[in-house]
């Protein structure tokens, strides 16, 4: 049981999230059904019960961005509604930079709001040019005396037309290191920051395009020094690259349970087809691998919150495996479902659809194997 790796805290929070999950989120689910829009219900929903607060420091009354927690939310919220799930997972992804760099006045001013749900915010990286290789960003920001003068865009930005604020990332040339780079928080309403188009995805999700032109961004809404938004960018990553494997143990998980109850529903040749040896194969095949994938996704956020060194690799190690074996057990779920998989309106063909985003973002399946084989190559 993956529950040995938790202790009697952890499986409560974990409990908590189910319950919230299935008490508040479903009928907010089925009322809103799929959308791009985010519901404001479901954002004042996880607020109140404090979702938010886990990527608060403890000095403003939140549970100090902690990976495990972060991993146990996202797999409980997943499996249930995209929109939940993803909102959990922007609000992290564009405090976690201020968490990490922020000045005190940065986080009393952007992450007390961000907790409260009051805003939403998003992390703003992938440009047209840039997507695997972030080194290719064209973003730029000419310094002046009293901040930076931002030009350029971003592509498939979630949760970016929501949002209220958002840590973009831009190229700042340095003497000596041109592909230097930079964070800064942008708020909506600064003149020449606009949503320049709104992206339709497979599956329901708030995904824009960003323009910068000749956008004014004061000084003190840069975070850390000039040159450090590539570790600030990675850092980020570090932590919620994992959470993507969560999720997709979580929608995995759906799947899994609704194929096992069907099974034993599904009646052809005289018998339920969960007796038949082919089913169960796929079945006892669909709750290894979900295992295994908790197993990775845990082990790296435990790492991850006692300050291991190995964390970059334990972190893509999860989100490779999590991800590719998540979509092999919704595939193989959906597979038991028969016909009916595939019809609109059965939770299978929703998941089939929801969690094939989740090899490409926060880095592809192909990047985080990289990744995985420079951490030994460069050993
Ligand atoms: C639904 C969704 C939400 C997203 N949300 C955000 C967000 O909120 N913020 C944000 O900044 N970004 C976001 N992204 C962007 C996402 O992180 C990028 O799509 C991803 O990093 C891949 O970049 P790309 O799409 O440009 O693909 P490319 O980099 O063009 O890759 C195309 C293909 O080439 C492969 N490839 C590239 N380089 C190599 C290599 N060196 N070796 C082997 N294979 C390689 C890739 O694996 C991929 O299969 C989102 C994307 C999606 C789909």
């Amino acid at each position: 049981m993956m529950d040995l790796m938790l202790s009697a805290q952890e499986k409560d929070f974990k409990e908590y999230c189910r319950k919230f999950a299935r008490e508040k989120v479903i009928p907010i689910a089925e009322k809103y059904g799929e959308t791009d829009d985010i519901p404001k219900e479901l954002v004042a929903a996880m607020a109140k019960a404090g979702f938010f607060q886990l990527f608060l420091p403890e000095d403003l009354g939140g549970r100090g961005a902690k990976a495990l927690p972060i991993c146990l939310a996202r797999e409980e919220l997943a499996g249930v509604y995209c929109p939940a799930d993803v909102t959990l997972a922007m609000q992290g992804l564009g405090s976690y930079p201020i968490f990490l760099a922020g000045n005190r006045d940065q986080k009393e001013k952007f992450l007390s709001k961000i907790g409260s749900g009051e805003w939403l915010t998003t992390y703003a990286l992938t440009e047209p040019e840039a997507g695997s290789d972030v080194n290719g960003m064209r973003s730029l920001a000419k310094e002046e005396a009293e901040g930076f003068v931002l030009n350029g865009s971003k592509r498939f930005i979630s949760n970016g037309y929501a949002a209220d604020i958002l840590v973009a990332f831009a190229k700042t040339p340095l003497d000596g290191n041109p592909k230097a780079m930079s964070a800064f928080v942008l708020e909506k309403g600064m003149p020449g920051f606009v949503v320049a188009k709104r992206l339709r995805a497979m599956a329901p999700h708030d995904l824009v395009e960003l323009e910068f032109n000749h956008c004014f961004v004061p000084r003190k809404n840069l975070l850390g020094k000039v040159g450090e938004g590539f570790k600030i960018a990675m850092k980020t990553l570090d932590v919620f690259r994992m959470s993507v494997g969560a999720a997709a143990v979580g929608i995995g998980q759906a799947a899994f349970e609704a194929a096992l109850n069907y099974s034993k529903k599904r009646v052809q040749f005289g018998s339920s087809i969960a007796k038949f040896q082919a089913i169960q194969l796929k079945l006892a095949e669909m709750a290894t691998e979900l295992d295994a994938a908790r197993a990775l996704v845990y082990r790296a956020a435990i790492a991850k919150d006692r300050g291991d060194s190995n964390v970059p690799r334990f972190a893509s190690m999860a989100k490779f495996y999590a991800t590719e074996i998540g979509f092999h057990v919704v595939d193989q779920g959906l597979q038991i479902h028969g016909g009916i998989g595939v019809i609109q309106g059965s939770l299978v063909e929703r998941l089939y659809r929801e969690i094939r985003a989740l090899r490409i973002y926060e880095g592809t399946s192909e990047i985080q194997k990289l990744i995985i084989a420079n951490s030994f190559l460069k050993a």
